[in-house]
């Protein structure tokens, strides 16, 4: 892809500015693909499977590709708007990035967030270990597929619900990080706009947390003889979800392009 042809496609009026910057990543379940730039730009540099495989070397290769046009569409717009990017990371930037850095990975809300994922994994490693060795005994309401779990039969649902708790058993803490570290960088430059965007990526974790809830609710259904290890996991993530609305009062308030609608009223 060349600068000329990224250019055209940020000029279309069918994508949504900025979607990608709020969303989960997940593409395969997202509403709005034909309006998103970034899906575009993907579905053109990786048209078939093979091309999204991450070992594949091509597609490390096109994505340095990428990264190369997207840094001279960079040089382009600062040159234009008379900014000096070289001048914009000095050492005591470096530092004081690496300090918020630090102060964000160690607020409650992301350690608690690491604990959720830990607790996760340690969920699904049990159910392997016992379904491995119990399964028969086990009074399951029905046999399931969890993906690299367990030789169950498959059941949508089920399979559904343990797809979202993998997704965004990760995705809840980075992106509290960086909501986190957002507000130790707009303390230090005071934004003018009204929507921040520690606020947006609170939401986008909110978001995450709400959807892992309601699998939970879910998966307890199927796992009856698990659901003490369950119920504290949902107990876990509501506690989080709670602290993050109290650091982030306003997160639920701010509109992700495209996924949230304004509200002329208000
Ligand atoms: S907005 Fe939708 S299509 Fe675009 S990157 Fe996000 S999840 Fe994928």
């Amino acid at each position: 892809m060349d600068k000329e042809h990224f250019k055209m496609l940020a000029g279309n009026p069918k994508f949504i500015t900025g979607i990608y910057n709020y969303c989960d990543r997940w593409c395969e379940r997202c509403p709005f693909t034909s309006r998103c730039m970034n899906f575009a730009i993907a579905s053109e540099q990786f048209p078939d499977q093979e091309g999204c495989d991450i070992n594949n070397e091509a597609f490390w290769h096109k994505l340095s590709e990428t990264f190369r046009v997207t840094l001279e569409l960079l040089k382009e717009a600062a040159e234009e708007k008379g900014i000096d990017l070289d001048a914009l990371s000095t050492e005591k930037d470096a530092e004081q990035e690496k300090l918020n850095e630090e102060i964000a990975g160690n607020h409650e809300c992301c350690r608690m967030a690491k604990a959720y994922a830990d607790m996760v994994d340690n969920w699904f490693n049990s159910v392997q270990a016992v379904s491995a060795q119990e399964q028969d005994d086990l009074d399951f309401k029905a046999h399931v597929e969890i993906p690299n779990v367990g030789p169950f039969r498959e059941t949508d649902a089920c399979e559904d619900a343990v797809e979202v708790v993998r997704w965004y058993q990760h995705q809840i803490y980075v992106k509290l990080r960086r909501a986190l570290r957002g507000v130790l960088e707009e303390k230090l430059e005071p934004l003018d706009e009204f929507a921040k965007d520690s606020d947006g990526s609170a939401k986008v974790a909110l978001i995450a947390m709400d959807r892992s809830i309601s699998a939970w609710g879910e998966i307890r259904t199927w796992f009856l003889p698990y659901e003490s290890e369950i119920l504290d996991i949902l107990m876990h993530l509501e506690l989080l979800r709670r602290k993050v609305e109290k650091v982030f009062p306003d997160a639920r308030a701010f509109i992700r392009p495209g996924f949230d609608k304004v509200d002329l009223n208000s």
